[in-house]
């Protein structure tokens, strides 16, 4: 959406020589926006960025699966060569590759994907790096303290925001063994969110949701799901199994989520991306 009145703001914003530069870069309008303060702001700005990164994995059978989850399998029903057209029947688990945690996927009454209101699917996003501790310790988890040190940094999280762990874990994607990382007693080991980190965004914070480059919100050795009951029991969402983090800024990009919109949905694999300006 290029409004006369959004391009005509957005040039006088910056030099002629910018622009051109920013070649087919886009300049969004008021169609994706919605009500809250930070997205106001947006919308007065316009919507620009130079760059999209690309958070989301490509799912495949292979794509590493938390245990109990339902594998995805793809069967090729017709082929262009044979029937003029390709079509296949794909089936999978909603918790499965890149993913979306409805509230309803813990929270009894919780709202199902397909009702998450528009406005938290375009919002700011925080990326919390804990690569460092991680490679040392596959138990780390993003804490009261890392979000300190983050706002700190970087300033007062946003209205709205939604915060990623990077843990450097999509590295390990392409290997479940190791992007599972159990030991010789079945209890996993990858990083999540802290339950207190994950209360302190919910209460004193206002975020749209959190989430993780691994398998679960709460980290792998966990024995409750914390950190899954205090986003989604405040009407938050999660993402899981997010790529790409170490591609965008800690603080600046837009963080844009997009989900098949089936009925009564605990979630679901979603396409994820960030622009940065
Ligand atoms: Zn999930």
């Amino acid at each position: 959406m290029c409004t006369p009145k959004v391009m005509e703001y957005v040039q006088a914003q910056i030099s002629r020589r910018d622009f051109m530069r920013m070649g087919g870069s886009v300049v969004a309008g008021t169609a994706l926006l919605g009500a809250n303060q930070a997205q106001a702001q947006t919308r007065q700005k316009g919507f620009v960025y130079r760059n999209l990164v690309d958070l989301s994995h490509v799912l495949n059978p292979g794509f590493p699966l938390f245990p109990g989850g339902e594998p995805m399998t793809s069967n090729t029903l017709v082929t262009v060569e044979k029937d003029g057209y390709y079509l296949s029947r794909v089936s999978y688990g909603e918790h499965s590759g890149t993913h979306m945690d409805a509230p309803a996927h813990f929270i009894k009454g919780g709202t199902t994907a397909e009702k998450l209101p528009l406005e938290n699917f375009i919002v700011p996003l925080a990326v919390c790096d804990i690569s460092e501790k991680a490679a040392k310790n596959p138990d780390a988890e993003v804490t009261i303290d890392d979000l300190v040190a983050w706002e700190k940094q970087y300033g007062r999280l946003l209205p709205n925001s939604f915060v990623m762990m990077n843990s450097g874990w999509a590295a390990r994607a392409s290997d479940p063994k190791a992007f599972l990382n159990a030991d010789a007693g079945g209890t996993m080991h990858f990083p999540g969110f802290s339950p207190a980190a994950s209360e302190f965004l919910v209460t004193s914070r206002q975020i749209s949701g959190i989430g993780v480059d691994t398998l679960s919100l709460d980290f792998g050795a966990a024995s409750a799901f914390k950190t899954h009951v205090n986003v989604l029991g405040a009407g938050k969402y999660g993402l899981e199994n997010v790529a790409n983090l170490g591609n965008v800024p800690a603080r600046g990009a837009t963080l844009i989520v997009g989900i098949p919109r089936f009925e009564n949905a605990s979630g679901g694999p979603a396409r994820v991306m960030a622009a940065v300006p």
